[in-house]
């Protein structure tokens, strides 16, 4: 259905129920009970690619670490990876750490009001831009994640909503009046009732107005894109102690977990070879640990890693920029990938 066809009276009906239906069943969600547009922002950065029942456990614990922008944008990466470890897609926490300073710096510490402005801020695209605009600012502008998209297809039967279909459609049914409830009401919609799988029309409060429901199209609304292909790969991971630390390399600044603290990679080489290559001296027998599974997006990577006791020279890992020695107790304080501190933890089983 194109926009232009949307009737004001459908519009009109969907506003009402689906308003109605927020403000009474709407969860108690953190990010729910005040509109600090620093709180928002915060919510919207961890909601990025992860579910809300995750992000539940991390939100506050966040804002106590950094109860403001201020606090974050005077705070060390090192802190704020440490703070978001376990929430990957850890670009997210750099992003945001820097849109802080940003804000800090030129907006006079508060989130810009102009869209321009904070569409301008990093990590910020024009989903969160859509979102802080209208949920903290009450400006009427539309935001469509993944859970409005698959509600408009559907209430408007659209088997392939596309970018431009998309916007026509979410601004021309926003609510003028609740510009923020109604973007909230729409995601809520979609993952709670429009859920992808088994949607439950029979409890959903705009059926009696929806196409896809009144055509039996349901279930193939949105059609579903191509999946793409889960590669695998195998990394080999040297886990060098000595002296009760071990040794950790700080990952490149793009690619998959950029700048992390992390086990080196010994690539082909065995592990005593590598360690000869970064100048240490092996001291014992290699140790296989258990290996580590581990999911990204589109990667499913085998982490295999070998202890092996080493002897350091002094001048090996001593600057802290892409090399340092950590000691064990240390390590809880160092934000590491989920893989890495299972691999820690073993090695910490091995070495007790
Ligand atoms: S009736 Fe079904 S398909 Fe239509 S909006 Fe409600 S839950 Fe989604």
């Amino acid at each position: 259905m194109k926009p232009d066809f949307i009737s004001p009276a459908t519009v009109m009906r969907f506003h009402r129920a689906l308003l109605a239906h927020y403000d009474q069943a709407a969860r108690d969600l953190p990010w729910r009970r005040d509109k600090d547009p620093y709180r928002i922002l915060v919510s919207e950065f961890m909601l990025q690619q992860t579910r809300v029942e995750t992000v539940v456990r991390y939100y506050e614990p966040w804002l106590e670490r950094f109860p403001s922008l201020l606090a974050l944008a005077e705070a060390n990466e090192d802190e704020v990876l440490k703070a978001w470890e376990g929430l990957g897609y850890y670009r997210r926490a750099r992003n945001l750490h820097q849109a802080a300073r940003i804000i800090v710096e030129s907006h006079s510490g508060s989130v810009p009001m102009d869209m321009e402005e904070l569409r301008a801020l990093p990590g910020v695209g024009e989903y969160t831009t859509g979102a802080v605009a209208s949920i903290a600012f009450d400006i009427p502008t539309p935001a469509v994640d993944g859970n409005v998209r698959r509600v408009l297809a559907r209430f408007f039967d659209e088997e392939r909503p596309g970018p431009a279909w998309l916007r026509g459609v979410a601004r021309e049914t926003l609510s003028r009046d609740r510009p923020g409830d109604w973007n909230q009401a729409l995601m809520e919609l979609g993952s709670t009732v429009c859920k992808p799988r088994s949607p439950r029309c029979d409890r959903c409060p705009v059926s009696s107005w929806c196409a896809a429901y009144a055509l039996g199209t349901v279930d193939e609304r949105p059609a579903s894109p191509k999946r793409r292909e889960v590669k695998k790969s195998v990394v080999t991971l040297a886990v060098f102690h000595c002296k009760g630390e071990v040794f950790l390399q700080r990952r490149p600044d793009s690619g998959l977990l950029a700048g992390l603290w992390a086990f080196p990679e010994s690539g082909h080489e065995i592990a005593s070879a590598y360690a000869v290559h970064l100048g240490l001296r092996p001291m014992g027998e290699h140790t296989a640990l258990p290996p580590v599974e581990h999911r990204f997006t589109h990667l499913h990577v085998r982490y295999e890693p070998t202890m092996l006791e080493v002897d350091r020279d002094e001048k090996v890992g001593g600057d802290g920029e892409r090399g340092r020695w950590v000691g064990l107790d240390d390590l809880e304080d160092l934000a590491l990938p989920v893989a890495q501190r299972k691999v820690f933890e073993s090695c910490l089983e091995h070495l007790e």
